[in-house]
C-alpha cells in the first residue's frame, strides 16, 4: 500500500517511515495538511498516518476537508501527543479511523496499519465484485453483447452527445427472419447457437469502437451508430446483412432463402437532432422494420423510404 506520513516532526516522520517500509508498504511523507492535499490529489493514497498537530493545516481540518472531497474512503490513523480523551473522541467523530499516541511505538504503528489494511483489502474486493456485477448488468448472457439495459445506457449518453456537437445518431434494428421456423427445425439449442453466430457476425461488422450491437430481446438486435447520417447508416446495415447471408447458416425451414436471412429498419435523427429521443428512434426503426418485413423479408428499410416521409421530419409523438 502507499500509505501516506503527515508529521512535521523529523524524527518522528523518520521512524514512521522505516515502519511503514519495513512492513512492506511504499512511505509519502508530508509535513502539513496542504502537502497531504496534493498528494491525494496527484497520487494514489491507500492510507494517512496523520499528525493531529502540523503548522499551517492540522490533522483534524486536514482529515474534513479530505471526508468532504474524496467519495470514496481511505483509512486515516491520528498521531497526537495529547492526553485528552476529548481530543480523541472529536477525532474520531471528525473521520479518524483509530489513534497512535506519542511516544511512537513502532509494534503498535505496525498492528494498526495491519489492521487497516484488512478493510482496505475486503473494500477494494467489494470494489471489484461491484464493477463485476455492474458490467454483468449490462451483458447479454447468451450472446456476449449488450442488453437492453447495455444499449438503454449508451443511447442515452450518445443522445448527449449527439445534441452537444450537432451529430446525427444511427440506430438500426435487425430480427432474424422466420426464427421460429429455426427453433422448430433445428431445436431451441440450434436456435441458441445461431444467435451467438448472428451475434459475433453483426459485431464483425462493426469498426468503430463507439459503435455498439445490443440484443434487444429474443432474436432481435440493435446496433448504434453515433456520427452516422442515414446514407451511412445504410451502407453499413446493407454489408451486414450481406454478411449473415455470407454466413450461409442453413435454414430449411425458411420460405424465404435456404439460409439464415435478417430483416432490418434504420432510423437516424439527422433531421431534428434536438427534439429525438430514446423512443423516437425505437418507435420509427421499428416502422422500418416492419415495413422490411411486410415487403418480404431479408432487407433493409430506412425511415427515409418510408411513404410519408420522402424528405422525414421529426413528427412528435411519433
Ligand atoms: P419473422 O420473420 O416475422 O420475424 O418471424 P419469426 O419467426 O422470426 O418471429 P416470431 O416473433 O414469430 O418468433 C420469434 C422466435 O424467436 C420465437 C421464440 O421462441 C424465438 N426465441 C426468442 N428468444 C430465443 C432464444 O433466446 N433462443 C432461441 N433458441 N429462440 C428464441
Ligand atoms: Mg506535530
Ligand atoms: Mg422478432
Ligand atoms: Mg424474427
Amino acid at each position: 500500500m502507499n500509505i501516506l506520513i503527515a508529521e512535521d516532526t523529523p524524527s518522528v516522520r523518520l521512524l514512521l517511515a522505516k515502519v511503514v517500509s519495513k512492513a512492506g508498504h511504499v512511505p509519502y511523507l508530508a509535513e502539513n495538511g496542504y502537502q497531504v492535499l496534493e498528494f491525494m490529489q496527484c497520487t494514489t493514497i491507500d492510507m494517512v498516518l496523520m499528525d493531529i498537530s502540523m503548522p499551517k493545516m492540522g490533522g483534524l481540518e486536514t482529515t474534513r476537508q479530505i471526508r468532504e472531497e474524496y467519495d470514496s474512503w481511505l483509512p486515516i490513523i491520528f498521531i497526537t501527543a495529547s492526553t485528552d480523551d476529548n481530543e480523541y473522541a472529536e477525532a474520531l467523530m471528525i473521520g479518524g479511523d483509530g489513534i497512535l499516541v506519542k511516544p511512537i511505538k513502532p509494534a503498535l504503528v505496525r498492528a494498526q496499519v495491519k489492521a487497516m489494511e484488512r478493510i482496505v483489502q475486503s473494500q477494494q474486493e467489494l470494489n471489484r465484485i461491484n464493477a463485476k456485477l455492474e458490467a454483468m448488468s449490462k451483458q447479454d448472457v447468451l450472446t456476449g453483447v449488450a442488453n437492453r439495459n447495455g444499449l438503454y445506457e449508451a443511447v442515452q449518453k450518445e443522445l448527449k452527445r449527439s445534441r452537444r456537437r450537432n451529430s446525427p445518431l444511427c440506430l438500426m434494428m435487425i430480427d432474424v427472419d422466420y426464427f421460429k421456423q429455426y427453433n422448430d427445425t433445428y431445436g431451441h439449442l440450434g436456435g441458441d447457437e445461431c444467435l451467438r453466430l448472428v451475434a459475433q457476425t453483426i459485431k464483425r461488422q462493426l469498426r468503430r469502437p463507439v459503435d455498439l450491437v445490443a440484443r434487444f430481446g429474443g432474436e432481435e438486435f440493435v446496433i448504434l451508430l453515433p456520427d452516422t447520417r442515414l446514407t451511412g447508416g445504410r451502407q453499413i446495415g446493407e454489408s451486414l446483412l450481406e454478411a449473415i447471408r455470407e454466413a450461409k447458416i442453413p435454414h430449411e425451414g425458411s420460405p424465404v432463402a435456404e439460409i439464415l436471412t435478417v430483416s432490418a429498419g434504420l432510423a437516424a435523427n439527422e433531421y431534428a437532432i434536438n427534439d429525438y429521443q430514446l423512443n423516437d428512434l425505437l418507435d420509427q426503426a421499428d416502422a422500418a422494420l416492419y415495413k422490411a418485413k411486410s415487403e418480404g423479408r431479408n432487407r433493409l428499410v430506412s425511415m427515409a423510404d418510408m411513404s410519408n416521409s420522402k424528405s422525414p421530419t421529426k413528427q412528435v409523438g411519433v
